[in-house]
């Protein structure tokens, strides 16, 4: 399949001019190539489950713990958790500080500029490794996101249902071969600002004479994305008080949310942790994970005489909480 009907030359062209007017400024990019790979591959990671908009603070909140590859390795994981505290995916903190210490131990602190190099790196997958290519590296590498996706759906005028796969070879033949990374940010920036998901601003437009979507006025219909089925679930959170109202916390060690710190929890059961005179309370917790829609009910039991590590309320900021646990704090503390 190609572009319709338009010079492609031109239409990165016409991009690259308008980016070079209208492209946003953001602390972790760079006209051309970025001098420093690592705020790149940090920005990149934040900003794959969240918006430029809460990633900022994030970022520069990051870059102050962590201003370099060698200081993210040599930080404690708690510390690296901690910062990440609130993003979700805890899994990707994780990978960063391996990812870190890898850097560190085996490629002399650098990061390598071949995609299958990256590629080998913990946590680095195939949308990362061509990010880092395109935006540190300022290589031809086709980014594609959402607003890719949304952009060149439209400007092909596709009404079939798309995915990264389809839109991919479209998106290949417009990437610029001289200004990869530049390139990259002006296709995002021109869906962020311009080809918005509803109502896009196509006068303002430099694609606006090539674009089928907006030829033929569907440019609201377009793309057509399958949506991921969620699957719900049922389960408990309990809250165990001693004598002295700490409460019990227990650090996880495998899965998603493994180095966080939780209250007993099950996903799919009410089945308490021990025994104790636990009661049910009015309030029920919800929570979207990627792949479930998870409610919960909540369970409090007092005075209880288990072992481990109990925290006054006061304290729990003080240790990583995955986004479920701090809902429940909000909620009943
Ligand atoms: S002309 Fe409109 S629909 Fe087409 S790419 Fe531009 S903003 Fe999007």
């Amino acid at each position: 399949m190609t572009v319709m009907n338009s010079n492609k030359i031109e239409l990165t062209q016409k991009l690259l001019d308008w980016y070079d007017e209208n492209g946003r400024q953001m602390p972790w990019r760079f006209r051309g190539a970025a001098p420093n790979p690592y705020p790149v591959w940090i920005s990149e990671i934040m900003l794959q489950q969240t918006t430029v908009v809460t990633v900022m603070d994030y970022f520069l909140r990051w870059m102050k713990h962590f201003p370099t590859l060698e200081s993210l390795a040599k930080a404690d994981i708690d510390d690296v958790l901690h910062a990440w505290q609130g993003l979700g995916y805890y899994t990707r903190a994780k990978k960063l500080h391996e990812c870190a210490c890898v850097l560190m131990d085996k490629y002399q602190g650098k990061f390598p500029t071949k995609r299958e190099e990256l590629l080998k790196l913990p946590g680095i997958g195939p949308y990362t490794a061509s990010s880092i290519c395109a935006f540190a590296f300022n290589q031809p590498e086709t980014v594609v996101d959402g607003n890719v996706i949304r952009v060149v759906a439209r400007l092909c005028g596709l009404m079939q249902e798309v995915d990264k796969d389809i839109i991919y070879p479209l998106a290949q033949q417009l990437t610029s071969k001289t200004r990869g990374a530049d390139y990259a940010s002006a296709i995002m920036d021109l869906g962020a600002t311009v080809c918005k998901p509803q109502n896009p601003l196509c006068l303002s437009c430099p694609w606006n004479k090539n674009c089928i979507a907006a030829k033929q006025g569907i440019q609201n219909e377009v793309p057509k994305i399958k949506k991921l089925q969620k699957r719900k679930a049922h389960g408990a959170i309990f809250l165990a008080f001693d004598d002295k109202g700490a409460l019990l916390l227990t650090k996880r060690d495998k899965g998603l949310l493994s180095g966080l710190f939780e209250f007993p929890w099950n996903i799919e059961s009410v089945e308490p942790p021990f025994d104790e005179k636990w009661k049910k309370q009015g309030k029920k917790i919800h929570h979207v994970f990627t792949h479930i829609d998870y409610t919960a009910d909540i369970y409090i039991a007092h005075n209880v005489k288990q072992t481990g590590l109990f925290v006054q309320p006061k304290n729990l900021k003080d240790y990583a909480l995955s986004t479920l646990m701090k809902k429940v704090v909000k909620a009943m503390l």
